[in-house]
């Protein structure tokens, strides 16, 4: 009888089988995780730990990326079209994109982890480029005040992940959709929340007792990324962009004016903004710029250095 070439091979399938048969027992290796997305990196942290190891996180928005300007690739929008979550978080690039994200998989739920958490308006500043940006808006035409109307939507400060309480209910929102769309999971979601909670709390008490003896309770930054982490810890946020835009010459000197008066050392940035007029008032000011990450995926770690850098920036 003649072999066939596959013969020999035999021995290894059987080996396999018995391999494959040993792994079997293990059900969690053979439920598949969920696929879900976020649109930035801190929702992606508190995601990942509140949903105790059944999901898989994916966020939109990559390091670096301006999730005010952002837009997403053909290649995640086809990713997307096979995902089952979508926890979107309120900053820009969802209101354009949310619906046609949702028009292309119907079968996608779509969470709103900042439902029910009063924001802020976005930052108590943009009344002082006033002579260079708000001539136009005094017209009383429909047109015009649709104008200011939408303008003064797009001004909620959208930062709210910066506050490790807002994190909480941010948790708390995300959870419930997990549980609708794992309904065989609500114990081990309900302890993963508590313990992301109980985490939360903890950073919220170390950054407290990091910057409450801090007697300089101002700080200057370009893109006011930190507003709900000022209104937290009691510090005053002072930015220097204008409504998304580098100042004109006259808000810059204010700026330079203020860093000297409030004895301000330190102007922080972040990555995916321009930092020349925050170089210009440090250099004006004998000072120097410090680079900051609101959108950090190490969302705790990362809150702690900032907590640092204000102490830091104070002591100079
Ligand atoms: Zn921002």
């Amino acid at each position: 009888m003649k072999l066939t070439p596959w013969r020999p091979l035999r021995p290894l399938f059987l080996s396999l089988a018995v391999c494959l048969a040993l792994a079997a027992p293990r059900p969690a290796l053979a439920a598949p995780r969920l696929d879900v997305f976020v649109s930035i990196g801190p929702q992606k942290y508190i995601v990942e730990h509140i949903g105790a190891g059944l999901v898989e996180v994916t966020a939109l928005v990559a390091d670096g990326q301006n999730p005010h300007t952002f837009e997403p690739t053909p290649k995640q929008i086809a990713r997307l079209s096979r995902a089952r979550i979508y926890f979107g978080v309120g900053v820009d690039f969802e209101r354009v994109w949310l619906p046609k994200i949702a028009s292309a998989n119907p079968s996608l739920l779509i969470a709103h982890m900042e439902e029910g958490i009063e924001k802020l308006a976005m930052s108590a500043d943009h009344h002082e480029g006033e002579e260079d940006h708000h001539e136009g808006e005094k017209g009383e035409t429909e047109a015009s005040k649709r104008l200011v109307k939408d303008h003064e939507e797009g001004l909620k400060d959208p930062h709210i992940w910066l506050s490790p309480p807002l994190c909480i209910q941010m948790a708390e929102n995300a959870s419930r959709a997990l549980k609708a769309a794992l309904p065989g999971e609500s114990a081990r979601l309900d302890a993963a929340l508590a313990a992301f909670s109980a985490r939360m709390n903890a950073l919220d008490q170390r950054i407290r007792e990091m910057l409450s003896p801090l007697k300089q309770r101002k700080f200057m930054v370009f893109h006011p990324s930190w507003g709900y982490f000022a209104q937290r810890y009691n510090l005053i946020q002072i930015p220097i962009e204008v409504e998304g835009k580098e100042p004109g010459s006259r808000s810059l000197a204010r700026m330079i004016n203020a860093a000297r008066s409030q004895q301000i050392r330190v102007i922080f940035v972040q990555k995916g903004f321009s930092d020349r007029s925050a170089q210009v008032v440090a250099q004006a000011i004998g000072g120097r710029v410090v680079a900051l990450d609101p959108l950090a995926e190490d969302y705790a770690a990362n809150l702690e250095r900032t907590a640092r850098a204000f102490v830091e920036a104070k002591s100079e």
